[in-house]
């Protein structure tokens, strides 16, 4: 079925990491703009999405730092305020990335900012207390990956501000509290024996998370032998010295697991799983925990999904970083059919990711997990705010930070278009204006 089209190239990830560079050389430009945030400011456009739906001759005045009013663009003038009028544009909430490694992968928080992303939530990396927002990203962390003693990721990428292993239920609950008292906004647990099929972990460890290698390693592999015996299975001679012991990394145990999603439940956090095949799918179930980082990889049963579904699991979309993976558009397709919640993560810091919106992950949304464009606005904006529980977070409602975007036209007709914003606010601070 050719429903694929790619509109990403190495060439055009190169042009638009130039651009992105010719960017931040010209920041400078855009310092005056921010001074003018002291006063309030009024936006005009054509279009306005707030979160939920889209309105036409909309205005947006902000103040403060927040969205003050929307109303109809005839008739909202407050006195004294900076006009900016967008014309034939669409201006929407900034957009929020549930799944990003920030700080391990160096990305330039001001890069992600200008190109649509105004909050982020760093799941594996340094824990530190919500911050941005204000004319800079708004960064949320989870810390640390909770992981078993040599787990996953600690084989690829070791424990340095990464990963945690955990031994037991006392280290797993006082781990939970340290985090969380360090301002941990979620926890994050990985249960990944590693070989699904053309999984990015599966296939190159030694050069890091996510750093995906051509088709060489990229054999099948053996999963009725995953467990017990190692170098018995019938692919075992075709495993390079580079290929991790893929198929055979430990995973934490259900009561372990169980440990950490209580003590995160008594402090009102709730529990991310890296999850991509059926193994780690069955202890999450098992032991309650509310999210899964990523669409997994390997195909899934519909009845483990049904359960999922009933257990009110969120999925983080992540199918760009996945699009190789054997399960992953079944898995999506599937996931929409149950009804499941299903929220825009892109892997920021993967390589193959823009550092911004990324317009791939998008058409993925709408081509594999058959949402509308509308759905997949609400999915990064308005449903992941109420997702991170911060209050009207993702859309323009009065009282919502002031994360704005707006990009000319109209994105509903190609949502492609939202990996260049021409407007950019953060917090009410004009960070891009190209109007
Ligand atoms: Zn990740």
């Amino acid at each position: 079925m050719k429903i694929r089209q790619r509109t990403k190239s190495m060439c055009g990830r190169v042009v638009r990491q130039v651009l992105c560079l010719v960017l931040i050389v010209s920041a400078p430009l855009f310092a005056s703009a921010q001074e003018h945030n002291a006063s309030p400011v009024l936006i005009r456009a054509e279009r306005v999405f707030d979160g939920h739906h889209v309105r036409t001759h909309t205005a947006v005045l902000i103040r403060d730092g927040k969205v003050a009013e929307t109303g109809p663009a005839s008739q909202l003038k407050p006195e004294g305020a900076t006009v900016i009028d967008l014309g034939d544009a669409t201006l929407l909430p900034g957009f929020i990335e549930l799944h990003a490694h920030l700080t391990y992968k160096k990305v330039p928080e001001d890069t992600v900012l200008r190109h649509g992303i105004t909050t982020l939530r760093d799941v594996g990396g340094p824990v530190h207390p919500p911050r941005g927002g204000n004319g800079t990203l708004r960064v949320m962390t989870s810390g640390p990956i909770l992981t078993a003693p040599q787990g996953y990721p600690i084989p690829a990428l070791g424990t340095a501000n990464i990963a945690i292993p955990i031994h037991n239920e006392g280290e797993a609950r006082k781990t939970v509290r340290d985090l969380i008292a360090k301002g941990a906004v979620v926890i994050k647990i990985a249960l990944e024996p590693g070989g699904e099929h053309r999984a990015p972990w599966s296939m190159h460890h030694a050069h890091g998370h996510g750093h995906a290698t051509p088709a060489s390693h990229q054999e099948k592999a053996d999963h009725t032998h995953k467990a017990k015996t190692p170098h018995t299975g019938p692919h075992s001679s075709q495993h390079s010295s580079h290929t991790p012991a893929s198929s055979h990394w430990p995973l934490l145990p259900e009561s372990v697991v169980k440990a950490i999603v209580d003590e995160a439940h008594r402090h009102n956090r709730s529990v991310t799983a890296h999850v991509g095949e059926e193994r780690g799918v069955r202890i999450a179930l098992a032991a309650g925990v509310d999210e899964w980082a990523h669409m997994p990889c390997d195909p899934i049963p519909e009845s483990l999904l049904k359960q999922a579904v009933a257990q009110n699991v969120t999925i983080v979309s992540t199918l760009d970083t996945l699009s190789k993976c054997t399960g992953i558009q079944q898995n999506a397709k599937m996931w929409k059919a149950l009804g499941g919640s299903l929220l825009y993560g892109a892997e920021i810091a993967h390589p193959d990711i823009p550092w911004g919106i990324d317009g791939q992950e998008l058409l993925y949304l709408m081509q594999w997990a058959g949402k509308n464009p509308m759905e997949i606005l609400r999915a990064a904006t308005s449903h992941s705010g109420k997702h991170l529980g911060v209050p009207l977070l993702g859309t323009l409602e009065p009282g919502a930070p002031a994360d704005l975007i707006a990009v000319k036209g109209n994105p509903l007709h190609g949502l492609k278009a939202l990996e260049y914003p021409d407007l950019v606010i953060s917090g009410g601070h004009v960070v891009v204006n190209r109007f």
